[in-house]
């Protein structure tokens, strides 16, 4: 049976690999909608190559140029953020949320309103929104398959009828480009340099995250809304190698594990095809070839973000919304130069020290904290900039 697919972020590095399975299966899967922030050209490419039905771009100055790029072909577009939701409102049997930041949130919200299966890679929407997405989620019986590999591995390996089991979950980190450096050492490095991961090709905002550590962080703080254990038995591993994805331990005292190539198409091929089991053209593991893993424990001095992460997800309420919102704005910064990387994490916390707000009980009240923390972000760094 064919399934519907639509791809929210379909240009980046997660929705490229996703339309590379899907096209290596032509005959298993229909493109309904794909959407891209303004690449216009890659957009209209894949909506012509898959045969889409609708494409949405959603910066709203470029609905000529797109509806331009695909005049003839019967391909229905939208530009704006209004048409970003269009298409994750549109019938499909499975929709891949893979825009980056909080700017996914709503058209994921679309997704699950409409009752249907969301693979998961947009975490900062999770980590925003998590209470409110997961409920509606629950509300309109929509299924939320992680992407993210670690939370995917967590997922292959977590038996459902035993959550009241588990005693912990190891969620494993590669420890990101600057794993064994000092902080003076990371005091200069430029985005060039920071966005080079050891293990993973990724696109820069995540890559940033990997280098600060604040990634994992936000990955804690997704791990907790999706497998409901209790965030106190989260643990953080670091792995240089990435061959392991993240490990469950239950109470007699077996430890499951994924293991895998650094290949986002395995976790996606797993979601794609779920539950059932699809190829996927990741190199295989030859652990031979490997010899060794190696295993430390987080260093929360070098990377504070760590520690920020776990005192907002222990917390609650609107902390996670506004670690991440501050956390996009400082990424922000330091990719356009205007930050240094170690100040990424300081702003973050300079955020999280004067911003209190009582905890976001709808969207509306996300998107307030959510914009307010952002506000000042950048106030402070204007400041600091001066
Ligand atoms: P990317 O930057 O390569 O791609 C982002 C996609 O989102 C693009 O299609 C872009 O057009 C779209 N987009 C960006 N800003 C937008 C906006 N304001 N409005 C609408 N669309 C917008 O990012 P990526 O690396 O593919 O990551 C996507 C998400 O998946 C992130 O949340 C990331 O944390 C998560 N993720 C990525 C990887 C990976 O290997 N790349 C792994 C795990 C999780
Ligand atoms: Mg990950």
């Amino acid at each position: 049976m064919t399934r519907s697919i639509s791809i929210l972020g379909a240009t980046g590095s997660v929705g490229t690999s996703t339309l590379d399975l899907i096209e290596r299966n032509r005959d298993a899967f229909a493109i309904e909608a794909l959407t891209a922030h303004s690449d216009v050209a890659g957009l209209a490419a894949a909506a012509r190559r898959t045969g889409a039905r609708f494409a949405a771009i959603g910066d709203a100055q470029l609905g000529q140029a797109l509806a331009e790029a695909l005049a003839g072909t019967g391909i229905g577009t939208g530009a704006g953020e209004a048409a970003l939701v269009d298409a994750a409102a549109r019938e499909a049997d499975w929709t891949m949320a893979a825009i980056v930041g909080c700017a996914g949130l709503k058209p994921v919200m679309a997704a699950l309103t409409r009752g249907g299966t969301v693979a998961l890679a947009n975490k900062e929407s999770l980590v925003s929104a998590g209470d409110v997405m997961t409920h509606a989620a629950k509300e309109h019986g929509a299924t939320l398959l992680p992407v993210d590999s670690e939370h995917n591995a967590i997922f292959q390996c977590l038996d459902r009828t035993q959550v009241d089991r588990v005693a912990r979950i190891i969620l494993t980190a590669s420890g990101g480009p600057f794993r064994t450096w000092s902080r003076s050492e990371m005091a200069a490095v430029t985005p060039e340099r920071a966005v080079q991961h050891p293990n993973w090709s990724m696109g820069a905002k995540i890559s940033i995250d990997s280098a600060t550590m604040m990634n994992k962080g936000l990955e804690l703080i997704e791990a907790h809304h999706l497998f409901p254990v209790g965030h106190d038995r989260i643990e953080i591993l670091v792995h240089p190698q990435s061959v392991i994805h993240s490990m469950v331990e239950y109470v007699d005292g077996s430890t499951l594990a994924q293991l895998g190539t650094p290949d986002m198409r395995t976790p996606i091929a797993h979601a794609l095809a779920w539950p059932a089991r699809m190829a996927a053209p990741a190199e295989r593991l030859d652990l031979a070839k490997i010899g060794s893993l190696s295993f430390e424990a987080p260093d929360l001095v070098r990377f504070p973000a760590l520690a920020l992460a776990r005192a907002a997800v222990e917390a609650g309420g609107a902390r996670p919304a506004i670690l991440n919102a501050a956390n996009e704005q400082a990424v922000a910064a330091f990719l356009g130069r205007r930050i240094a990387f170690l100040d990424i994490a300081a702003i973050v916390a300079k955020v999280l020290d004067c911003y209190d707000p009582p905890s976001p009980s709808s969207l509306d009240d996300v998107f307030a904290v959510d914009a307010q923390a952002r506000r000042l972000a950048t106030e402070m760094m204007e400041v600091k900039a001066a």
